[in-house]
């Protein structure tokens, strides 16, 4: 009877017990890994005090510490990753086995105005360039770096201008991997190194060219002297007056172009000073007195504003260039030339405007550019290089001011440069 009422009170406690040591850790274990597989911030105890459960418990915890350090490091490389990408300025992608962007930065949509997100779609897709594509499968062919440059020409109805960029592709090679598990293209637009180059080609060649040309007329009639019309007195003299016009054209030239390279090389060291148009003016066109006689010119100034913040060596070489060449291409004598000045806010614009020949509407975009001549022999003739208005629109331009020119062919040109009252600083 006895055992019996014992038995009956002991049964509870027996299951109170196998509840406590075993029923209730094992709960608690499962809310512990649930917690750690949901990534919650705080982790339920284990309540228990047998010792595989507070050692599973103790590990489950490491485990979750790693698992939270790992993510943030993964977060912090993930930011570091981005801000890269973000502030360079080259295009960057990387591209999967099957040529499939994975990654691709801000300045890659600006460089190519993508209009849709090019992650997931193919490099043809993205950029229609089958050379691209074919380097790229070089590139994870040969497990190499591979350096292209891609002319990238707008398409049908696209309004942007042609570009060209350098591309480096380099094979991603996975951690003991010996296949490359992408390929990373970073692309520098090198639109502008090529244009300075094509620039400097030009140059050289247009001034091989000015050169050649008296040169050879030079050397020709030196061979005809020595050729025996060195004792023909007529001949020789003609010969000799070509060679002196021709040498001197030759030192027109390269006057000229070393004006050019010092505005060029000193142009943040002009040797500004507050100086007279007037005085400039009158300067120049003392120097000019013979050839204004010579074509019984009249030049009339009427000037409302005279002083400015000038190098005043150089704009009296503007003032001469420009007054020059109205003489120069006046077809008729007895022309007027007129210039003009007046104050506009903080700037002064100058024009000289003459009743000559005038300039074709076609190329009056273009006088300013070296070596531009509208008739190529007629300038020649004159003693022009071509050079004159390109040292114009360098020196007013390098005072931080303008040129443009207007004119109605017959009716004469007009030449207007606009400088700035006061230089600014540094
Ligand atoms: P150039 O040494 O041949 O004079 P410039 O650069 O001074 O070279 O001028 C470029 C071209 O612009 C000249 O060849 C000429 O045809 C034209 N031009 C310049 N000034 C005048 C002007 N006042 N009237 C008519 N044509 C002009």
């Amino acid at each position: 009877m006895i055992a019996a009422i014992l038995l009956a009170a002991a049964a509870p406690l027996a299951g109170w017990l196998l509840w406590r040591s075993w029923v209730r850790p094992l709960l608690d274990l499962r809310d512990l890994i649930r917690a750690i597989a949901n990534d919650e911030p705080h982790a339920p105890i284990v309540r228990s005090s047998l010792r595989p459960f507070t050692q599973i418990s103790a590990d489950l915890g490491r485990v979750a510490d790693r698992q939270r350090r790992q993510r943030r490091q993964l977060a912090d490389e993930g930011f570091s990753l981005r801000a890269i990408l973000g502030s360079m300025i080259e295009g960057v992608i990387i591209v999967d086995p099957p040529q499939r962007i994975r990654l691709a930065n801000d300045a890659l949509h600006t460089m190519f105005e993508l209009t849709q997100p090019p992650i997931n779609r193919t490099v043809i897709e993205v950029f229609h360039h089958p050379e691209l594509a074919a380097a790229i499968e070089r590139a994870f062919r040969e497990v190499r770096s591979i350096v292209i440059e891609l002319h990238d020409a707008p398409r049908i109805g696209e309004s942007r201008p042609d570009r060209h960029y350098r591309v480096n592709l380099a094979p991603l090679m996975p951690v003991g991997g010996s296949t490359p598990a992408g390929v990373l293209g970073v692309f520098n637009d090198i639109t502008e190194v090529r244009a300075l180059e094509a620039v400097r080609r030009e140059f050289v060649a247009n001034v091989s060219h000015e050169f050649r040309t008296p040169l050879a007329i030079i050397g020709g009639y030196v061979e005809t002297l020595l050729d025996g019309a060195l004792d023909d007195r007529p001949m020789a003299e003609h010969s000799l007056r070509t060679i002196q016009k021709h040498s001197e054209r030759l030192n027109l030239l390269i006057e000229d172009l070393l004006a050019i390279s010092r505005i060029e090389h000193r142009q943040a060291r002009l040797d500004c000073r507050v100086a007279s148009v007037r005085e400039i003016l009158q300067r120049v066109i003392e120097q000019l007195d013979p050839r204004i006689r010579e074509r019984e010119a009249t030049v009339e100034l009427a000037l409302d504003a005279d002083l400015i913040e000038m190098d005043p060596a150089r704009i009296e070489q503007v003032f001469f260039n420009l007054l020059a060449n109205a003489l120069q291409y006046a077809v008729a004598d007895g022309m007027q030339v007129r210039v003009t000045s007046r104050l506009r806010g903080a700037e002064v614009e100058i024009v000289f405007a003459d009743n000559g020949p005038g300039i074709p509407y076609r190329d009056q975009p273009h006088v300013f550019e070296r070596f531009y001549r509208v008739h190529k022999d007629r300038s020649r003739d004159a003693g022009g290089t071509g050079l004159g208005l390109s040292i114009v629109k360098n020196v007013v331009m390098a005072h931080g001011g303008r040129v443009s020119v207007r004119s109605t062919p017959g009716a004469g040109a007009s030449f207007r440069i606009v400088l700035p009252v006061h230089q600014q600083e540094g």
